[in-house]
């Protein structure tokens, strides 16, 4: 997981915030329960997505994101065909005061038409089935510890030549692990195979690739997977 920093002095966030306090929508306006009484999250979110502005915010969150999705590290199709969800890192159904605000939200992956035939597939047992949800889906109403918005989410887990996760020596780190379905059979195989093709490559080839997923490319966007395969190169590479 990747530390994913939040830019609140451009002028779409501003009008953001704007149109959400002038529809009583913010933090503040909502932290009141009298403020829209009985509505849950889920209801008020109706309207926030429906805000002019939030398709221009959506847009800035895939940008600091670097077009992939804020837990998984999996490229999200935007804008068409929409395979993102938006994802309240506090849930919208506990913390419905945050339903708008953009230093909650983050941009979460969709399930794959390969993960919803999965999924589909009685054939197999459902814990094998449960094994294609993650991310967004698999948290719901779920809090969890190291979020993308927590900078110690980057030393809370890492990857090994498998694609496999792990985590720190620490329960948090654990336990969110399965809240987010992470080591599931899905992901755990597209990781293996981008991690694969690194075998084949010289140590010289493996720093400059290194290199080259640290930073977006010219269009913005980080790799698939970008620090599950730099996790691999460092366990490639002798240690320095
Ligand atoms: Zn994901």
């Amino acid at each position: 997981m990747r530390y994913i920093e939040k830019h609140y002095d451009t002028p779409t966030v501003i009008q953001h915030e704007l149109e959400l306090k002038n529809l009583n929508l913010d933090e503040a306006n909502l932290r009141n329960s009298e403020t829209y009484a009985g509505k849950s999250g889920g209801q008020l979110y109706e309207t926030v997505r429906d805000m002019p502005t939030f398709s221009a915010l959506k847009e800035q969150m895939y940008s600091e994101q670097g077009g992939v999705c804020c837990y998984c590290g999996m490229k999200l199709e935007y804008p068409f065909n929409p395979q993102y969800r938006v994802e309240h890192v506090l849930p919208k159904e506990t913390h419905r005061e945050l339903v708008g605000e953009y230093k909650n939200l983050l941009l979460s992956c969709r399930a794959t038409k390969e993960e919803v035939a999965l999924r589909a597939d009685t054939s197999k047992p459902k814990a094998q089935r449960k094994g294609y949800i993650h991310c967004d889906e698999a948290k719901g109403s779920q809090e969890i510890t190291y979020s993308p918005l927590n900078r110690a989410c980057e030393n809370a887990f890492w990857y090994d030549l498998k694609g496999e996760i792990h985590y720190n020596n620490d329960e948090e780190a654990k336990k969110d692990i399965k809240t987010l379905g992470l080591d599931g059979e899905y992901l755990n195989k597209r990781r293996r195979i981008a991690i694969f093709s690194l075998l084949a490559l010289s140590e010289d080839e493996l720093i400059a690739f290194r290199e080259g997923l640290q930073h977006p490319n010219s269009e913005g966007k980080f790799a698939e997977f970008y620090f599950v395969i730099i996790d691999a190169i460092n366990q490639l590479l002798p240690a320095v």
